[in-house]
This record gives structure tokens, C-alpha cells and sequence, in this order.
């Protein structure tokens, strides 16, 4: 039980002045009134409806607020009044906000002075006050929480250890000075259940002026626009501090405004002041809308954020951030909607997440400012960026695409959602519909869509955080990688490079033209170094994507024998990019790979030396026919490329570059042709190569030549190949110089090559005799293995037949004694088969006889059955005989019974008899006393009337005597005295002489 005060009301130990501190961290009021609605939504109460009205009670300004939640017990009342306690709980879905339990305390008193809570959860209503007044009056040194609890069926006091005088303060320091007052407010929670807070003694300003505006819009509480000179010469304004722009968001001063995008997803109705809160599904709310993944390096979670353009105030904008469907900062600016250089950067865009990861501020309208704060800062910064950067290029993209669209268009939001009254839901409605035209009160049951047409169908499903993915490729990283992929392509190729100097040499050499091919060998790769290395040099250090074309290859695998008329048809221009991603994505062949080549190709045809300007060079890939050989170009931008069918000519290819576009790099222009020829079997090659890496080519070549060239017993020879006069007037004696030494070089390589390719074949051909006599080993092997198994088979069969025949069968014999077995073989199988089917027959057989036995086993069943009956019928007609022989039995026990019975009668009469008997006795006996009693003789009062009578007689004879005395004449002689003759005379004579 909770300690009670000496006031004897529960004490909440915490100091009366805590109340207050406690409140001040609600600098804002809005951040206050926010409390009071969040404990309605929260699970556990789940109030669909909350009004909110300021009133006048007893000429005191109230404000209240009435939610239709499930109300509260006096203990839970008592808890949520009380310091030190918080029991809300909460599922995934739907988790309370406020974890300090502290949401009513610091949010009713920073509203006012004293505040009264009625709640009522079905079963009882309670009224708990917390008041500061109350307090300061009493001299209270600890919090005190007076709570009433009353029957909500009779109303009457529920008496508890602090009930009655809680009751009695209530009733002395509130606005409600009896219990009727007091009970008649539960009247103003309309439902069953619902909880009434009323708060008085307002904070009001210096002026006595509320501090809230009631007044400016009677649909609204808003925060006066003041910015008076505090005492200490410190601009007091209620305004969110932290807002430093221009544009103060209108929820910053108007509670509707606020309340419309106070939950991320609102749940509950708000009614302020008698008008319905639009809520405002924010993040659907938006116009170009698009979705981006924060994954926070301090955990694993996937968070949401969703941007977009505000369609109402493109002046507000910023970050909204929730914390567990809460708004705890709103138009948070970040990324380059802070720096002040770049002006107009971020301007109406608004990003929406729930950092549920982070921890709010006590007064829930900051996060605690921590690291994971300001990394998720930073990173919401960059996204925003992203987003701005994406919107920005597409936007001045499409008003280069259509240079009559002058006027912005109207931004509206990308989807239109409505709430349904009954249930709360939210549903997508078409896009066609116009959000204004939706009424007041809207429900499901007018859903176009009839799969959301109906209260109980669940909401439209949302994509889960952690299936997320960003909905937009942003350009900016597209860029980036595009620049990184080429970045990583001329890398790659300058390896290529580095790898195949061998194949970079043209080559054009028949097994019996070696010598010939060394007095044609031309070179020409001086040019070619110049444009590679320009090419190299632009691509990788390109960063204008605009210039991305500029490194164009292409690359075929072609087998030589069709290498001619798949050339000709090649339309390398055309294709030219579909090619160069296919290249990019997957190299035709090994082969194809490494002959890639990156530079200009330049050869010239002998005799038609036409080409005008520059260097082209022809590569074809040192393979034997029938081998794959793969040919690579390398065109510029703009190339023009014509390809001419010359009789005799594999390729021809024209190339042409502007220099205009490589400014930085060497001058360079070609408009040359490139031409290959092929004459009869001869394979060629030509490649470009950068000059260092020529020089350098020495040392590299074995290796790579090795395995390139040796392998395919190939012989090079080197086509002589004319540089054309009008290019070689550019060519300064060092070139000449360079050439001849990579001439020299080439010379020696060819050496080496076709000393290796002695060395091959002379081991190729100790490698046939090896071969040779592997083979014959084998074939001997072979043979002999074929024996083995020969002897083996006979001595087996030899066992198995058990026979013991002369030691060395003929072949003959054996195959007539094989035959034999055979023969036996099959007759005994035949013998078989005979007996299977006799076999058979018998079973068939024995089948019908079994069902004929089962048929006789029947009647004989059916006979048992027909005997028994007539048995039974027998026995019956028996029984009738037998019927006297019963009766009669019976009858003898039924006279016994009857005998029995008599006799008992008898007994009984017997009995009856005895007790007759005795009563006669007894009767007999009362007679004869009777009799006795009767009998005068033997009586004393017969004797004592005897003597009466006597006396009687005596008396009358005297009267006679009297009478004769008195009238002579009375005879008296024959009178008997016995009778009363005298008493008559006696009386006359008295009646006559009236005596
Ligand atoms: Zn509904």
C-alpha cells in the first residue's frame, strides 16, 4: 500500500515544486499539448477520438481534453499522477511513445497551474487532482495526489484508505465544490469508457494574457506571434528556437497544423475545438515521391526515408523525423539545405524517417544528440543531396526537351489516400481523384476499389523497412560509376597491352616465306603510339561523361577462313556501341581478350597507299587457319568509318578524329583508311603499341609469345607494309630511327620464335616414338590380358561343369560340350516350363475344387441349418405333451401357496380367537363385578336406603297419626306408608289451609 501523507491522502514522495521544474522542459506549449495526445493513442488506451476545447468552468479558462480510450483504474490513474512509474507496454506494431511515464505530469502542468483527471474504464470513475495550487495551500512538502474513486453502476463513493478525504480536497481546491459537480463532469465523456482532463490557472504571459492564443482563430490554439524583451533583455519567444530561416513552418504556431502531421501515421481523430484535424498521411502527401535506404553502421536495421516535394508550401521543407510514428523535429534542414553559398538548393523537398534507433529528449522534440545522431545527420544530408541532384538534372533535362514548357507545373501529390471514419484506416484511392473533392467525413464503404471497399479489410500492406531498396538509380552514383568503370577498362587495357606486344606486331609470314617476310617487314607503330597513348590518355583521366564515347572498341571472333566476307559486311560504325558493351560485358574468346587491342590501327596496302592524314593499322589476330581470331578497333568519337569492299581485302576501315575534342592531348587527325590484306593463306597481324612499352617489349615478349605463338606452332613473318608518303612527311629522323629499332627488334624475335619452333617440333617428334612405343606396349598388354582372361574363363568353366575332361580341350570340344550343356540347358528349361504349366493346371484344378468343396461345404450348412430348425420344431411339438405334466406342478404349488395362505389365516384367526377369548373374560369378569356391584344384600348403601326408607316409613305413619288427629274423619286404615299417598294428602291439606 502506498505510504500515505499526513494529510492522509497517498503521497508520491517527490517535492511540490518538482511539478513545476519538471514542466519546464516543454519550452514550446505545442510540445506540452502533445503529451496529453499522445497518452490517448497510445496502446492501452487507443482512443480513436480526442477533442480538444478550451472552455470556461466557473469562470475559469479550461482546457480540455476527451478521449474515448479505454479510461483508466484508480490505480492506474494513481500511477500515471504519481513520479517514479511507467507500465506502458507496447507490441511491435504500435509502441508507446513516452517511455518516461512523465508525458502527463510535465505536459498538463506547463499548460497550467492545476489540472483535474476524470476517467472512467467501465467499472468505476475517478477523479485524480493534481494541483499546484492545492499544494502551495496546504503547505505540502511532498506531492500529493488526491484520487476518488466512485461506482461507475450507482455512483456512489468507493471507500478506500484515502478516499473520503480526497474527496473533501478535491471538493475544497478544485473547480467543483460538490460531489454532484464533480460526477455530473463524467456526463461530458460521451462513451462508456474515456478519460477527461481538465487543466485551469493557464500560463499566462507577463501581461496576463494567455499564453496560448485562443482567440485569433476560434478553430485553432496558436502561439502568439511574440518576441517580447524578457527581463534579462533575452528575446523570449515560444517559437521552436532552433528555427533560424525565414519560413517558420506553420505548424510551428498553429496546434492544427501541428496535429495534422504529428503521427507519421495517424490513428487517432483529433478534434480541435469543435473542427475535425485534417490528418495528413505525410509521406503520401508528397509529389515526386521516391524512396531511399539508410543502413546505419551502428546497426543492422534498414531505415526508410522517403523524399519528396512539398505540394502545399514550397517553402517548408526539411527533414521530418519520427520516433515511433511520433514527430519529434520537423523541417529539419540538412545536407545543402544549410549552407547559406547554395541558395535555393533543397528548396521544397521534404524527407520523411521513423529513426526509431534513436533516442528522443525528454521533451520529445530532439533526439538525445549523440554519435548515431549525427551520423544519421550526415548521412540524411548526402541522401537528400541525392535526391535534389537526381529531381534537378531531370527536371532541366525535360525543360531541354521541350523548350515551350516555361511555367513550373503544379506539383501535386503522387497518391491520394483517405482515412475512413469508422475504422481509421488509410486507402489509396485512384490517382484520378481529386483530394479536395473528398468529403468531410469519408469511409471505406466509398472506396472506388472494391478490394478496399469494407471496414474489415486490413490495410494496404507497406513495404517493410527491411526489405527495402532505394526506388531511383541515382544519376550522380551512375556517373560515378560510369567514370569508374572506365577508369578500370583503360587499366585493364593498358594490361592487355602489356601482354600482347606480340601480337601488336604486323606479321604476315607463310612456313616457306620466312625469309621473304623479313625484307617486307614494315613498320609503322610510331604513328599508331600517338594516338593510343592520346586515346589512354583522355580516357583515364576523363571526368566529363559527356565524353565517355571517345573510347569505342569493339571486338569479333572470326574464324579466318570466313574472317573475309564478315569484315566486309561489318558496319563497325553502326554498331559500334552495342558492341563496345558487349565487349565490355563478355570478351568473345580467350583469344579475343588478349588480342584486344587500344589504339588506332593503321596499316596501308601496298600500292594503295591512300590513306591521308594519319595512321591506321590493321590487327589480325596471329592464328592459324581455322583458328579464332578476333580483330579489335578502337574508334574515336565522331570517327566516320566506310567500309569498302575491295576484292582481295579483309577489312577496311576509316577513322577519322577531330582534334578539336582532344585539345589537351596531341593533335591528331585521321581520315585514314585501314586495310588488311589477306592474301591466300597468309595470316596477319597489326597492332599499335605504345612507345615506352615497345621499347620495354623485349623483355616481356618470351613469356607472352610463348604461350601465344609456340602453342599454335606458329611462324611469323611480317608483311611489308608502306607508310604512306604524305603521312611520313610529319616523320622526323628519330621516328625513322625508332622504327628501324623496333624493326631490329621484331627480327630477333622472329629468331628466337623459330629456334623455339625447332626445339618443339624436335621434341614433338620424340614424343611420337614415345607415343609409338606406348602404343605398341599397350596393343601387347593387350594381348596378353586377352590370354589371361581366356585361361582363366576355361579353368572356370572347366570347375563348374565338373568334368573332368583331357587336360587340354580343343576349342571344338569345348564348344560341342558347351553345346551340349546348352542343349540340356534348354531341354531342362523346357522340362520346366512343362511343369510350371502342369503346375498351373493343378492349381487351376485344385482351384475349382476348392470351390466346389466350398460350394458342398455350403449345403452341408444349409442341411445343419434346416436340420437344426426342424429339431427345434420337434421339440416344440414335444413341449405341448408336456403342458399337463406343468400344469399340473403348478397347480400343486399354486394350492400349496393357497394351503399356505390358509394357513396363515388361520393363525391369524387363531389369533384373533384368543385375543376374542380373553376379551370375553375380561368382559365376563367386568359382569360379574358389574353383577356384584348390583346385589343389595351384600351392599352398605342398599342398607343404608333401607333404613331411609325405614325412617321414611316411621315418619309417615307418624304424619298419618297427625293427620287422623287433626281430620277425624280421614280413614286411614288400608293405607300402605310403603307409597307417597300420605306425602300427597299431606300436601293437599297444607295447599287447602293455606298453611
Ligand atoms: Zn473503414
Amino acid at each position: 500500500m502506498a505510504k500515505l501523507s499526513e494529510h492522509g491522502i497517498r503521497l508520491s514522495a517527490m517535492s511540490p515544486t518538482y511539478l513545476h521544474t519538471n514542466s519546464t522542459s516543454h519550452t514550446w506549449p505545442f510540445s506540452a499539448i502533445a503529451e496529453l495526445i499522445d497518452n490517448a493513442c497510445d496502446p492501452g488506451v487507443c482512443a480513436k477520438q480526442m477533442w480538444i476545447d478550451v472552455t470556461k468552468i466557473k469562470n475559469e479558462l479550461c482546457l480540455t481534453f476527451t478521449d474515448n480510450g479505454n479510461g483508466m483504474t484508480p490505480i492506474k490513474l494513481h500511477k500515471m499522477l504519481s513520479f517514479g512509474f511507467t507500465n506502458k507496454t507496447g507490441n511491435k506494431s504500435h509502441l508507446p511513445i513516452g517511455v518516461y511515464g512523465n508525458g502527463f505530469k510535465s505536459g498538463s502542468m506547463r499548460l497550467g497551474k492545476d489540472a483535474l483527471v476524470f476517467t472512467k474504464n467501465g467499472g468505476a470513475l475517478s477523479v485524480g487532482f493534481l494541483s499546484q495550487t492545492y499544494l502551495e495551500q496546504i503547505n505540502a512538502q511532498a506531492v500529493i495526489i488526491p484520487i476518488v474513486p466512485f461506482n461507475q453502476q450507482n455512483k456512489n463513493l468507493i471507500v478506500t484508505e484515502d478516499s473520503v478525504p480526497s474527496l473533501e480536497a478535491i471538493l475544497k481546491y478544485s473547480i467543483f465544490n460538490t460531489e454532484k459537480e464533480l460526477l455530473t463532469e463524467f456526463d461530458t465523456i460521451i462513451s462508456k469508457k474515456g478519460t477527461r482532463i481538465i487543466i485551469w490557472n493557464i500560463r499566462r504571459n507577463k501581461d496576463e494574457k494567455p499564453e496560448l492564443d485562443f482567440e485569433t482563430d476560434p478553430l485553432d490554439i496558436r502561439i502568439p506571434d511574440i518576441n517580447s524583451e524578457d527581463g534579462a533583455g533575452k528575446k523570449k519567444t515560444y517559437r521552436r528556437p532552433e528555427r533560424e530561416d525565414q519560413h517558420i513552418p506553420e505548424s510551428d504556431y498553429s496546434l492544427r497544423a501541428y496535429c495534422s502531421i504529428l503521427y507519421l501515421k495517424p490513428r487517432m481523430q483529433i478534434i480541435l475545438r469543435k473542427k475535425k484535424v485534417k490528418a495528413q498521411l505525410i509521406t503520401k502527401s508528397l509529389a515526386h515521391i521516391e524512396y531511399d535506404v539508410y543502413r546505419p553502421n551502428f546497426n543492422n536495421k534498414r531505415v526508410k526515408i522517403t523524399f519528396g516535394f512539398n505540394c502545399k508550401n514550397k517553402e517548408q521543407y526539411g527533414i521530418m523525423m519520427y520516433n515511433k510514428n511520433r514527430l519529434i523535429k520537423s523541417y529539419e534542414k540538412v545536407g545543402c539545405q544549410i549552407k547559406s553559398t547554395s541558395r535555393g538548393c533543397g528548396v521544397g523537398v521534404i524527407g520523411i524517417i521513423e529513426c526509431n534507433f534513436l533516442k528522443p529528449a525528454h521533451n520529445k522534440q530532439d533526439f538525445e544528440y549523440t554519435k548515431e545522431y549525427r551520423l544519421t545527420m550526415q548521412a540524411l544530408g548526402q541522401k537528400l543531396n541525392d535526391y535534389w541532384k537526381e529531381k534537378k538534372t531531370k527536371k532541366s533535362q525535360e525543360e531541354a526537351d521541350s523548350t515551350d514548357m516555361v511555367e513550373e507545373p503544379r506539383t501535386v501529390p503522387d497518391q491520394v489516400w483517405a482515412q475512413c471514419e469508422t475504422c481509421m484506416k488509410w486507402r489509396k484511392l485512384p490517382p484520378e481523384i481529386d483530394p479536395d473533392s473528398l468529403p468531410e467525413n469519408w469511409y471505406c464503404n466509398m472506396n472506388p476499389d472494391p478490394k478496399f471497399r469494407d471496414c474489415s479489410i486490413p490495410e494496404e500492406p507497406e513495404q517493410s523497412d527491411d526489405e527495402m531498396t532505394p526506388s531511383y538509380e541515382k544519376a550522380s552514383k551512375k556517373h560515378d560509376q560510369s567514370l569508374e568503370r572506365k577508369r578500370w577498362k583503360s587499366l585493364e587495357q593498358e594490361k592487355r597491352m602489356q601482354h600482347s606486344q606480340l601480337a601488336s606486331i604486323t606479321q604476315r609470314k607463310d612456313h616457306s616465306e620466312t625469309g621473304e617476310s623479313e625484307e617486307e617487314r614494315e613498320e609503322e607503330v610510331g604513328y599508331r603510339t600517338r594516338s593510343c597513348s592520346a586515346s589512354l590518355s583522355t580516357a583515364s583521366g576523363c571526368s566529363d561523361n559527356m565524353n565517355e564515347e571517345r573510347v569505342v572498341s569493339s571486338s569479333l571472333g572470326l574464324n579466318s577462313n570466313k574472317r573475309k566476307q564478315s569484315l566486309k559486311n561489318q558496319s563497325w560504325n553502326k554498331k559500334r556501341f552495342k558492341e563496345r558493351a558487349e565487349v565490355l560485358a563478355v570478351p568473345s574468346s580467350p583469344d579475343a581478350a588478349q588480342s584486344m587491342e587500344y589504339g588506332t590501327v593503321n596499316s596501308t596496302m601496298e600500292g594503295q597507299s591512300n590513306s591521308s592524314d594519319d595512321d591506321l593499322i590493321i590487327i589480325d589476330d596471329g592464328a592459324t587457319e581455322g583458328s579464332k581470331g578476333s580483330i579489335t578497333h578502337q574508334n574515336t568519337k565522331q570517327e566516320e568509318t566506310k567500309t569498302v569492299d575491295f576484292p582481295n581485302l579483309s577489312c577496311i576501315n576509316n577513322i577519322t578524329e577531330e582534334n578539336s575534342l582532344n585539345s589537351n592531348g596531341p593533335v591528331y587527325h585521321a581520315t585514314a583508311e585501314k586495310v588488311l590484306i589477306s592474301e591466300g593463306t597468309q595470316t596477319n597481324k597489326l597492332a599499335v603499341i605504345k612507345k615506352i612499352e615497345t621499347s620495354s617489349s623485349g623483355t616481356r615478349e618470351p613469356a607472352d609469345s610463348h604461350s601465344n605463338m609456340t602453342s599454335q606452332e606458329n611462324i611469323f613473318t611480317q608483311k611489308a607494309n608502306e607508310i604512306d608518303p604524305n603521312a611520313t612527311t610529319k616523320c622526323t629522323a628519330a621516328t625513322i630511327h625508332f622504327l628501324e629499332k623496333q624493326l631490329d627488334q621484331a627480327r630477333n624475335l622472329l629468331d628466337e620464335r623459330t629456334t623455339e619452333r625447332d626445339c618443339f617440333r624436335k621434341e614433338n617428334e620424340e614424343q611420337t616414338i614415345t607415343i609409338e612405343q606406348i602404343t605398341k606396349q599397350l596393343m601387347e598388354y593387350q594381348e596378353n590380358a586377352i590370354q589371361q582372361v581366356k585361361a582363366t574363363m576355361r579353368a572356370s568353366l572347366m570347375e563348374n561343369v565338373n568334368v573332368v575332361g583331357p587336360e587340354s580341350w580343343s576349342l571344338e570340344e569345348i564348344k560341342a560340350y558347351y553345346k551340349n550343356i546348352v542343349q540340356e540347358r534348354d531341354d531342362l528349361a523346357q522340362q520346366l516350363e512343362n511343369a510350371v504349366k502342369k503346375m498351373e493346371n493343378c492349381s487351376s484344378e485344385s482351384k475349382q475344387l476348392k470351390e466346389q468343396l466350398g460350394k458342398v461345404e455350403q449345403e452341408r450348412d444349409q442341411f445343419k441349418l434346416e436340420y437344426e430348425k426342424m429339431k427345434h420344431n420337434l421339440k416344440a411339438s414335444t413341449n405341448k405333451g408336456d403342458d399337463f405334466y406343468w400344469t399340473k406342478k403348478s397347480a400343486a404349488a399354486y394350492r400349496y401357496s393357497e394351503l399356505e395362505l390358509m394357513r396363515s389365516e388361520v393363525e391369524k384367526l387363531k389369533g384373533q380367537k384368543v385375543e376374542l377369548e380373553e376379551k370375553l373374560e375380561e368382559a365376563l369378569r367386568c359382569n360379574a363385578l358389574c353383577k356384584e356391584a348390583w346385589d343389595p344384600s351384600t351392599s352398605q348403601e342398599v342398607a343404608q336406603t333401607n333404613s331411609v326408607l325405614t325412617k321414611l316409613k316411621s315418619l309417615r305413619v307418624k304424619v298419618g297419626h297427625l293427620l287422623g288427629s287433626v281430620l277425624p274423619h280421614l280413614d286411614l286404615k288400608d293405607i300402605s306408608y310403603e307409597t307417597d299417598i300420605i306425602d300427597e294428602i299431606l300436601e293437599k291439606v297444607i295447599e287447602a289451609n293455606k298453611l
